[in-house]
């Protein structure tokens, strides 16, 4: 043990008392794609005690351009990227009790999930998901470390309960229905992606040794060589809903997408978290080179891979093509965004 961690052992900061804390802790990272599988991996080797890692998705060839983990043969085989990741994890350091869990976090199963965890890692590409995590990683008082990348650009900062501002002290208002670009319709860069993931573990390692990150947003662009970052020391708000009056909408299900099943129709209905229009020519605009767009004062008609994704107005969607949840809700997630 000493040799293997020597060299994170000699940095003052963690040491041999460090280092206990990092063996005994329990870290459990949301999403395992782009930034997952980076953060799992320094986390891994670092010594982490427990990781839990929870993923909804397959591997496919697109990914292997940033999502380290994985192979060709793992996409070409589909396989599930919390199994993998499991895998070559295991592999990597068996000190560790690697879990991968294939499941979509949600209200419903975020208590068994993450009941444990001395810490949250955010490798989610939706905002739906990071606001369950907020509420629950609030409510009970387990800090959580936000990472967020498109293009060449990434955001990162450390929510530590009641400590600093929680994520809904920050995006008060919600977010228009497709007018965020996501990494399916700007692209993204490998090396923004190790960047955030960088931080998200260093500040991870900061926490599970007892010290207290910076409450500073960090804001970096890979491409312009640009980086800045922003004091959220006073950022926390006390009326927040959620850091604030503990009114916890996103655990409570109040503010899950309502998805319904369309009877015979291989289709699945999704409503928007929140009271929301689309911006049918933002969104046409966006995907315009990425899929077939048909567009009237009523709906927009996105044709890509096979699946129809009908967008109403009033931020509601159809998704024809399949009767499955997870599968709708990460094709909303990838053409839409959050
Ligand atoms: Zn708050």
């Amino acid at each position: 043990m000493t040799d293997r961690y020597s060299r994170q052992i000699l940095f003052s900061a963690i040491g041999e008392a460090g280092q206990k804390r990092i063996k005994a802790s329990k870290v459990v990272l949301v999403g395992c794609g782009a930034l997952g599988t980076v953060s799992s991996e320094m986390l891994t080797r670092a010594g982490i005690g427990k990781l839990t890692l929870i993923d909804r998705d397959f591997v496919e060839e697109s990914n292997l351009q940033r999502q380290s983990l994985f192979t060709e043969k793992d996409a070409h085989q589909g396989l599930p990227k919390a199994a993998v990741a499991e895998r070559k994890l295991r592999a990597i350091n068996s000190d560790v009790e690697v879990e991968g869990v294939i499941e979509d976090v949600t209200w419903e199963n975020i208590d068994r999930l993450c009941r444990d965890s001395d810490l949250i890692v955010d490798g989610t590409d939706n905002f739906e998901t990071r606001f369950l995590i907020n509420d629950f990683a609030v409510k009970k008082e387990v800090p959580w470390i936000y990472g967020a990348c498109v293009g060449s650009y990434g955001v990162a900062f450390a929510f530590q309960a009641n400590r600093s501002a929680c994520l809904q002290c920050l995006f008060e208002q919600p977010t228009d229905v497709g007018t965020t670009e996501t990494c399916d319709t700007a692209g993204i860069l490998a090396p923004i992606v190790h960047v955030i993931a960088a931080f998200q573990v260093a500040q991870s390692l900061k926490l599970l040794v007892g010290e207290y990150p910076p409450q500073e947003i960090l804001q970096i662009d890979v491409w312009t060589g640009t980086w800045q970052t922003i004091t959220a020391e006073k950022a926390r708000n006390q009326q927040c809903r959620c850091c604030g009056k503990h009114q916890f909408h996103f655990l409570e299900g109040q503010e899950h997408k309502r998805l319904t099943r369309l009877c015979g129709r291989n289709a699945v209905q999704i409503s928007p978290p929140r009271p929301t229009r689309s911006d049918f020519q933002k969104i046409s605009k966006r995907l315009d080179k990425s899929a077939q767009i048909d567009l009237n004062e009523y709906l927009l008609k996105i044709r890509v891979d096979g699946y129809e994704i009908v967008l109403f107005t009033d931020g509601r969607s159809i998704i024809r093509g399949t009767d499955d949840f997870t599968e709708a809700r990460a094709l909303y997630a990838k053409y839409i965004g959050n």
